[in-house]
């Protein structure tokens, strides 16, 4: 019962409103001919963007299977079964909610279950390398909650786990968050354990970023340590845009609350069984090598951009992660990322262990999807500096970038790729 009969995608798109089809295509376009080195960035599969793009958007499921609000929901709740089942498998979790529409609101459903405002929170600091949902005074987090910030070591760049432990015996949290944007390195979940049990807290892991390096095997797994763990389904593990909470079997019923009612109505069945079909694709040995592949590949980019001048923060990484500093380069990190974005290198500034500048922050998830290995990312690295340094030609740069990514296109020739979809007029590149 295929969904999309027509073989050329976008096609109704097209005939019915050409204007948003041209955007969408352009932008699949860009995907296609720059480099998507953003770290929180993938490509789904184009099964992953069936399922999203199917029947199952117009379904209205608030509630669980077996007890929804709603008629009809037979067939969604197979589609909840067999993702939350395949997910408890992938991550050896006893329970899973799927239904978080991202990576904020399963936060915002964790501190639901385990807090009360105006508690404590022991978190690692925005300056560091937290997420906005870990205390930021922009954020429901930092306006509801009393967040007490852990850094990195400005030397090394690591967690100083007896710096964690004094903090949290000073304060003694309600609840100690651990995870990160942009720490390379794994996180020992068993030492963040180990200090929230001896200050009475609990501990709350937030893998957005890791979770799919988790799935293949290639990180340490939080689930066995945490009370709760959150994460998004779109990062290294490559489903569609959304989120989840891991959790044993006790708080399954709180957890399940927190999402719905208290913090989400319907359920975006649509993206469930997206992410059901993400987690029956993590599952496969070739994922598996996927996610070791992208560690390698981290590895190689760290290595190279560090032979080339970069600070490799911490020296290097053992994730999907990259965080360097260009100032040995004397550029700031934000006059690097505006000419990396030029030459078609596309991907964040972070902050940095020491001082106020500004880092930069990649990813070789998406990359390593399309196929690219070892020797393309030397070659990015070379590109990379030569691009921040100024010494070569933002043009020939530009040039050699889309030569690159055409090599390893991320989805089968038919699916953005089509003749006379130019740039929408007003966007930057329109006319250059
Ligand atoms: C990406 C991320 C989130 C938020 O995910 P969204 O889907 O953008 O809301 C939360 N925490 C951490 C550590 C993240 O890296």
């Amino acid at each position: 019962m295929p969904v999309i009969t027509d073989p050329a995608p976008l096609a109704e798109l097209l005939r019915h409103d050409p204007e948003m089809a041209e955007v969408i295509l352009a932008e699949a376009a860009r995907q296609a001919d720059s480099l998507q080195l953003i770290a929180a960035e993938n490509f789904t599969s184009p099964a992953v963007l069936e399922a999203l793009g199917s029947p199952l958007a117009n379904k209205y499921a608030e509630g669980y299977p077996g007890a929804r609000h709603h008629g009809g929901c037979e067939l969604v709740d197979m589609a909840e079964r067999i993702a939350v089942e395949r997910a408890k498998s992938l991550f050896g979790a006893e329970h899973v909610n799927v239904q978080a529409h991202s990576g904020s609101s399963a936060v915002l459903a964790a501190y639901a279950v385990l807090l009360r405002p105006g508690d404590t929170v022991l978190a690692m600091g925005l300056q560091s390398g937290g997420h906005l949902t870990h205390g930021s005074p922009a954020n429901f987090s930092g306006r509801w909650f009393d967040f007490v910030p852990y850094g990195v070591d400005p030397e090394s760049g690591l967690i100083d786990y007896d710096r964690v432990h004094a903090i949290a015996r000073a304060h003694r949290p309600k609840a100690i968050v651990c995870g990160s944007i942009s720490y390379p390195r794994h996180i020992d979940y068993a030492a963040f354990r180990a200090i929230a049990d001896d200050v009475g807290a609990h501990l709350i892991a937030d893998a957005a970023h890791p979770i799919g390096l988790v799935a293949g095997g290639a990180a340490p797994n939080p689930v066995p340590y945490a009370d709760i763990v959150c994460a998004t389904t779109h990062k290294v593990l490559r489903g569609p845009r959304g989120g989840m909470l891991l959790c044993d079997a006790e708080l399954a019923d709180r957890v399940d609350r927190a999402v719905f009612p208290f913090t989400q109505g319907g359920a975006q069945m649509h993206t469930i069984a997206a992410k059901a079909v993400a987690f029956g694709e993590a599952s496969t040995p070739a994922f598996s090598g996927y996610a070791h592949q992208v560690v390698a590949n981290a590895r190689v980019l760290a290595g190279a951009l560090g032979a080339e001048g970069f600070a490799v923060t911490t020296g290097g990484t053992d994730t999907h992660l990259v965080t360097v500093d260009p100032s040995p380069l004397d550029v700031p990190g934000a006059v690097a990322r505006g000419r990396l974005a030029s030459a078609g290198m596309v991907l964040d500034t972070c902050a940095l262990p020491y001082g106020d500048g500004r880092g930069l922050r990649l990813g070789t998830a998406a990359v390593t999807t399309q196929g690219m290995g070892e020797a393309e990312m030397a070659r990015i690295a070379v590109l990379f500096a030569g691009v921040v340094r100024d010494d070569l030609d933002l043009r020939v740069a530009r040039e050699e970038v889309r030569d690159l990514a055409g090599s390893f296109p991320p989805y089968p020739a038919s699916y953005p790729a089509r003749d006379g979809v130019g740039v929408p007029a007003g966007h930057p590149e329109a006319g250059a």
